[in-house]
């Protein structure tokens, strides 16, 4: 499934840091820890009420204005709205960076739960906190916005001489069946990182004493910090869900290795150890479903399209939308606002440029919801559509939260409810609203439970490995020297993949993938990926579904709107334990719900992969 985009708003979610035009700087390292502790002996709790009262009032200014001024940059590309969204986001920055050095003086001051965990929320705000010296903090920005532009301009010439942006080569990736084509785009892209490689190392250096200023003995640690338990519990319950899945991804990788060593022989893909990197149909391995056309079990055709049932029922684009509101009005929630209809963008303007990528707004945190997308007729369309829509419906049911709580339970959850919801686009679903007249019978479902594996499975090491990388990074676990080759350890060892060619000295291929130089954390992808199912089998358990939970859709349950929303309003006032709990009864992620959704496939796997030696 197509991945989107949520727009974050809240200086709660800032992406670099810096200090420009901050007056808290000084030159000595050492300082700020002692000034602490002298400040923190005259604060009190009452001075955290007016300071986070300050703070409240000062963010909800900031979000709306920050919002806006994306919303018209994103809608209307000019250099104009590019300047003006790009000082709005400087004046978030600048205001997250005071925000988290001001609660981290209440450190030691004695505050009530809600308080600390507000105060906690502003100190984990910065992705990548600034060091408190003016001089670094300058040089932290600058490295961020050249790292962020030599992976956005970065372009590649092929032998024969034409010019390839990433885009270009991320469709021929997905397309092409031509070893040597597929060899050469691999290498090529990744020309674009070892010039990253000591900026790289340097902001990891800036990043870490930042995240020391605060309080955080590294960045990676920092990271682990968000997530309502200690860093390493954090880490084992990682470990724990991916021993979980793994009998899963072992047999889904075999039976793909088996058919890619059919389709490119057993020389280029050996079937004793991992697979050659760029075979998958993707740059970075990390999703599979465009080799579905070499895997797909015989018989798969579910026979209808999507696509074609939408055309011939007349859904234009603002109608699949309709439809898709339908989804969540059915559930017992209330229709999206007039102004949803009026200022959402469906539609590519032909008069205009736009930033397409699919993404949902919030831009007064109360009513003004909107999706953005340049929506085509298609079925897969009308499942991000659902996807978007999850999102909207989160933020409007948190909207009387404070602005601190404004938020998913945790950053797992805003994408893992979005696709929860896309889950119950079955073709029960699809034939209880009219597109599709016969529900196909269950021989059908290896092929669509095929087709979602290859995406939602094959991506959970990934999703794994990339922290896993750069918690070892900022701890010093893993030295530049050992970037490259530690690198792909993990992937070897977690996805089972292996580069191709030898790499070189100078290779810097975590470079390559857009979260590390954008410096984005990417565990949340991996709790989206396993929460998402559970999820949709708790729901599907309170709509009183009795079918394989692959084929329930929680469409037109009250019940299970009602759990949802419980939920939903919650935002992130507790810790994201009690959110689980009311939906699935359990404070404790639990992966089995993958299992239980992928069974038959993997009955089948398994039965292919008989008398096959499986594992890399
Ligand atoms: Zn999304």
């Amino acid at each position: 499934m197509k991945k989107t985009t949520f727009k974050l708003t809240g200086v709660a979610l800032l992406i670099a840091a810096t200090l420009t035009g901050c007056n808290q700087t000084t030159s000595d390292a050492s300082a700020p820890q002692a000034a602490k502790a002298e400040m923190s002996k005259t604060l009190t709790a009452k001075d955290a009420d007016s300071f986070l009262a300050r703070v409240s009032e000062e963010m909800v200014r900031l979000n709306k204005e920050g919002a806006r001024a994306e919303w018209i940059y994103q809608n209307f590309i000019t250099e104009d709205t590019a300047a003006l969204s790009s000082a709005a986001n400087q004046k978030s920055t600048e205001a997250g960076v005071r925000f988290a050095m001001e609660a981290a003086k209440f450190d030691d001051v004695e505050v009530t739960p809600d308080q600390r965990r507000k105060l906690n929320f502003l100190k984990q705000s910065l992705v990548i906190p600034a060091p408190q010296d003016s001089k670094k903090s300058a040089e932290l920005a600058k490295i961020g916005a050249e790292l962020g532009s030599m992976y956005g301009k970065g372009t590649y010439t092929t032998k024969a001489g034409e010019k390839l942006s990433l885009g270009d080569m991320t469709a021929t990736m997905a397309t092409s069946r031509d070893y040597d084509e597929l060899l050469e785009l691999w290498q090529g892209w990744r020309q674009v990182s070892p010039p990253m490689k000591d900026l790289y190392t340097r902001q990891a250096e800036l990043a870490n004493e930042g995240a020391n200023g605060l309080g955080y003995p590294d960045l990676g640690t920092m990271w682990r910090s968000n997530y309502d338990m200690s860093p390493n519990e954090f880490a084992d319950e990682l470990d724990r869900l991916w021993g979980q899945v793994k009998p899963l991804y072992d047999d889904l990788h075999c039976y793909v290795r088996s058919e890619l060593g059919e389709k490119y022989g057993t020389d280029k893909v050996p079937q004793n150890g991992p697979i050659p990197a760029h075979l998958l149909g993707n740059m970075w391995a990390q999703t599979w479903g465009n080799v579905y056309d070499l895997v797909a079990p015989e018989n798969a055709d579910p026979g209808y399209d999507v696509t074609k049932q939408l055309a011939v029922h007349g859904y234009d684009e603002k109608q699949m939308v309709r439809g898709a509101e339908k989804f969540f009005t059915s559930l017992g929630f209330e229709a999206l606002p007039e102004t949803f209809w009026q200022r959402s963008l469906f539609t590519k303007p032909e008069d205009r440029d736009v930033v397409c990528h699919a993404s949902a707004w919030d831009l007064d945190a109360k009513d003004d919801i909107r999706i953005k997308m340049c929506i085509q007729r298609t079925g897969e369309e009308f499942s991000v559509i659902h996807h978007e829509l999850g999102h909207n419906f989160y933020q409007r049911a948190y909207q009387n939260q404070p602005v601190f709580y404004q938020n998913s339970a945790n950053d797992g959850f805003h994408e893992a409810i979005g696709d929860t919801i896309a889950l119950s686009v079955t073709p029960k679903y699809l034939k209880e609203i009219g597109l599709i007249d016969t529900i196909p019978d269950e021989s059908k479902d290896i092929g669509l439970l095929m087709k979602m594996a290859l995406d939602k499975v094959a991506f959970l090491p990934f999703g794994l490995l990339v922290d896993q990388w750069r918690w070892k990074v900022f701890s010093g676990e893993i030295t530049p020297e050992n970037y490259n080759t530690a690198w792909w350890e993990l992937r070897e060892k977690y996805q089972g993949v292996t580069a191709p060619v030898a790499r070189d000295k100078e290779a810097f291929d975590p470079g390559a993938k857009y979260h590390v130089p954008a410096n984005t954390p990417y565990s949340r992808y991996f709790l989206a990926h396993i929460q998402q199912f559970e999820f949709h089998r708790a729901l599907c358990e309170i709509s009183g579904n009795t079918d394989p939970i692959h084929r329930c859709s929680i469409y037109n349950n009250k019940d299970a709107g009602k759990a949802l929303n419980t939920v939903l309003e919650m935002g992130s006032s507790m810790p994201w334990q009690q959110a689980y709990k009311v939906l699935t009864g359990n404070e404790q992620m639990d992966a089995t719900a993958i299992l239980d959704y992928f069974a038959p496939l993997h009955t089948w796997l398994k039965e292919k992969n008989k008398g096959k030696q499986c594992g890399f």
